[in-house]
């Protein structure tokens, strides 16, 4: 048995972030990893969604090259080569982590731990039958994908098995669940050459995202060949000789894989690891409830990342289940405790963008939630086909809207659709940050030729309400 300053469970972004920064401070810190280090962004989440995002923009990227004068003989394509060359990225970046945790000096322990606490400090901590104590405990235990109770539902796999096994390429795929896995996992498969059919229970995807900008990813998605199946609701899935037939009240799919990306829960973590026991309240979902200083209502008990509601920040527990968010949230606990140092985390305009092809990006509130707060909102819009699309002809846009407060002249919201949007709006999130209002944007001189230029260079505002094509 040992005593430390903080004991942490997870070792995924949140965890890993706030025990290296508390031990940095020279706290005396543990850390229990039931898994893989570096939790769902490393291992099954945003870096091996990105190297296969890389692979499908590179494929994308090939229907460009006959109009710049380039002609090659069809390129031959290993998709298990690209899976064995990701798991290897993966597994180098995983020991990369735990170097990184052992040389700051973080106790870890491998095995699934448990809080063992009458719901006052010192708490215990249990692993491998081993208890621990902490005078603080941060959970960090992250979430998993959840799959509806649909008969047939065996026959179906979550981004899990996609990101994280090496299998062969399905000819055809059935992604059921528009939200941000739905819409990147859809994408990649569809650019590498699987036929992609995506059914939504909704008319459009990403809901949430400002109305205009899930329009104009909807109709890039068709137009990029994904075969949208909106107000779709599943009935079964059967299996026949390696085919699963998706049988939905819009008609039956057929597919050789079928992903479910129908959200996470936090319930399968947060269950069975002491918390109610100790006295913490969490959701019927297993969310834990914590304050401001993600402090659950037992003393001395905290939660970050995405097994809690990030201190009711957001539309909803799950707007802010990001790995930045995570990390910044643990961060921000070592800091407090360890170093004096009271900053907040900033939750108006945390950036985010959708991994599709095209990708679409998005920093502070849509139109809709602009006008739902009171304010009283002009929205400025462009919507062009950008230059490097030109010469090989393809019809393809870029978007790019800003929500702005007629009152104050600020920046509330700014959304893109479009090549590289996520890289355009984390910049732009730093101005947004600093209070940028509309004159400042026009007080910009443009960059040259660039699509992210059109952002500084939109002067009218434009009168129709969400959804309507005025520009
Ligand atoms: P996690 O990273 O999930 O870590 C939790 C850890 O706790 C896990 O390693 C788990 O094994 C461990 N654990 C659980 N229970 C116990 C226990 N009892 N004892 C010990 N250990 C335990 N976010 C982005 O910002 N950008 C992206 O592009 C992006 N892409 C994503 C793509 C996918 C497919 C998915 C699924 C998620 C993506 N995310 C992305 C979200 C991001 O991965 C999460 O928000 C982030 O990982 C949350 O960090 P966390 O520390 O809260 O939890
Ligand atoms: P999301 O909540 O984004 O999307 C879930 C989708 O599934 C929605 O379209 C939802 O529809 C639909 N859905 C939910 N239940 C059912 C059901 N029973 N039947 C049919 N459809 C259903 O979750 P994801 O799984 O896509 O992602 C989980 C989280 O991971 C995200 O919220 C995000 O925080 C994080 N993430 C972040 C990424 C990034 O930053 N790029 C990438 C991937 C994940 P409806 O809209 O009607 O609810």
């Amino acid at each position: 048995m040992a005593h430390y300053d903080l004991f942490v469970i997870g070792g995924g972004s949140g965890g890993i972030a706030c025990a290296r920064r508390a031990a940095s401070h020279g706290a005396r810190v543990a850390l229990a990893e039931a898994g893989r280090l570096g939790g769902t962004c490393v291992i099954r989440g945003c870096v091996p969604k990105k190297l296969m995002h890389y692979a499908a923009r590179l494929r994308d990227r090939l229907s460009l090259l006959p109009g710049y004068g380039f002609d090659l003989d069809p390129p031959v394509f290993d998709f298990r080569r690209l899976l064995e060359n990701r798991n290897r990225e993966i597994r180098r970046l995983e020991g990369i982590y735990h170097t990184l945790l052992e040389s700051s000096g973080v106790h870890l322990y491998r095995g699934r731990a448990r809080i063992d606490s009458d719901g006052t400090p010192p708490h215990g901590v249990v692993v491998d039958g081993e208890r621990h104590t902490a005078e603080r405990v941060v959970v960090a235990v992250g979430s998993r994908p959840v799959l509806p109770d649909v008969p047939g539902i065996e026959h179906a796999v979550t981004s899990d098995f996609l990101l994280e096994e090496v299998y062969e390429q399905p000819r055809r795929m059935v992604v059921v669940g528009a939200g941000y896995i739905g819409i990147e996992l859809a994408s990649i498969f569809n650019a590498l050459g699987t036929r992609v059919q995506l059914v939504m229970r909704r008319e459009l995807p990403l809901r949430g995202f400002d109305q205009e900008l899930r329009i104009e990813i909807a109709e890039a998605l068709v137009q990029a060949g994904i075969d949208l199946v909106p107000e779709a609701r599943v009935e079964r899935i059967e299996a026949s000789d390696g085919t699963k037939l998706v049988v939905t009240d819009r008609g039956v799919l057929e597919a050789d894989l079928v992903l479910f990306a129908t959200g996470r829960h936090a319930i399968p973590n947060t269950r069975g690891l002491g918390l109610a026991e100790a006295g913490v309240r969490m959701t019927l979902d297993g969310v834990i409830h914590v304050d401001v200083g993600y402090e659950t209502n037992v003393p001395g008990i905290h939660a970050i990342g995405d097994c809690s509601d990030h201190a009711g920040h957001g539309l909803d527990p799950s707007q802010h289940d990001l790995t930045p968010v995570a990390i910044a949230e643990g961060r921000a606990l070592a800091e407090r405790w360890f170093n004096d140092n009271p900053e907040v985390v900033n939750y108006e305009t945390i950036p985010t963008a959708v991994f599709g092809l095209p990708e679409a990006a998005s920093v502070g509130l849509g139109e809709e939630r602009a006008r739902a707060l009171g304010y009283a909102v002009e929205v400025y819009r462009t919507r062009f086909r950008p230059m490097l699309y030109t010469l090989p002809g393809l019809e393809r846009r870029f978007f790019a809207k800003l929500v702005v407060d007629a009152d104050s002249d600020r920046v509330l919201g700014l959304h893109v659709v479009g090549e590289d949007a996520a890289e355009i709006v984390q910049g732009f999130a730093v101005a947004m940050t600093a209070g940028a209002t509309k004159r400042h944007f026009d007080e910009t001189v443009a960059l040259h030729p660039t699509s992210a230029e059109e952002l500084v260079l939109m002067y009218q505002p434009v009168s129709g309400a969400a959804g309507e094509r005025t520009s």
